[in-house]
């Protein structure tokens, strides 16, 4: 399939069933057939899965993308040697980092859970052609700790819910609780934090909050999302 529909989903998700090195083959930058020139957009996500992999603490050099033509044979063959060469050099995933199968697995898990959100806040830049000697530059360590140390996360406040059920409908994933007359609570396993509740809650109820880099208060427990409205049932 074209380069441009690698996801940095797919990337995390060879490494996470074991791989220990990942390659990625593109059409030569500058070179695509579209205009959406989707060899870029594989770059661009691999520059920044790079440095997400030396974030958890894995060798970024088990990932690479090199562009070339079908009549590159041997070039092909050059770069995937030396590539496969690499990877030998690194030892097997995790254990040539010092990082055991369990850690591995749940560092792994955690930052494939946040790709919605990368993609969401790196959406733009993720859309650049950078240029070939500005590769390195195009996302700094700093830039992707901070990513990560400052996630934000959503949260309805069960004294401010009136259960209009607007957030419910609009959110893209289902991962908002709630019916008429129940306080609605987000199920975080669910959200993309795609912010659409905290821009959908009416201003006058201004019930959902943004919380950056903190935990989220667990969810009220369901026996008590039953609502308050004059004279009937009410929350206890
Ligand atoms: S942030 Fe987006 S995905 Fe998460 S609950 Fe709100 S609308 Fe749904
Ligand atoms: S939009 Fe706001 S008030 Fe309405 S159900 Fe969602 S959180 Fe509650």
């Amino acid at each position: 399939m074209c380069s441009g529909r690698i996801d940095l989903e797919f990337i995390l998700r060879a490494f996470s069933k074991g791989m220990d090195g990942v390659f990625i083959g593109g059409c030569r930058l500058g070179e695509c057939n579209y205009i959406t020139h989707g060899n870029y957009h594989a770059l661009n996500m691999v520059l920044l899965c790079k440095k997400i992999l030396e974030h958890i603490g894995l060798n970024p050099d088990r990932l690479t993308i090199e562009f070339m033509s079908s009549g590159e044979g041997m070039h092909f063959t050059e770069v995937v040697d030396g590539f496969t060469k690499r990877v030998k050099e690194l030892g097997p995933l995790g254990k040539g980092e010092g990082v055991d199968e369990n850690e591995l697995k749940s560092r792994l898990d955690a930052v494939t859970k946040l790709v919605p959100y990368i993609k969401l806040v790196k959406n733009e830049k993720l859309a650049l052609r950078p240029e070939e000697k500005k590769y390195s530059e195009l996302y700094t360590s700093d830039e992707v700790d901070r990513l990560f140390n400052e996630v934000i996360s959503y949260h309805i406040d069960p004294d401010k819910c009136q259960a209009c059920q607007i957030c419910l409908r609009r959110c893209p994933v289902e991962a908002i609780i709630g019916g008429k007359n129940q306080i609605h609570v987000i199920d975080q396993d669910l959200c993309i934090k795609c912010g659409t509740c905290f821009e959908a809650c009416p201003p006058r109820f201004g019930a959902v909050e943004k919380i950056t880099g903190g935990p989220v208060p667990p969810p009220i427990p369901e026996a008590e999302r039953a609502m308050t409205r004059q004279g009937k049932e009410t929350r206890p």
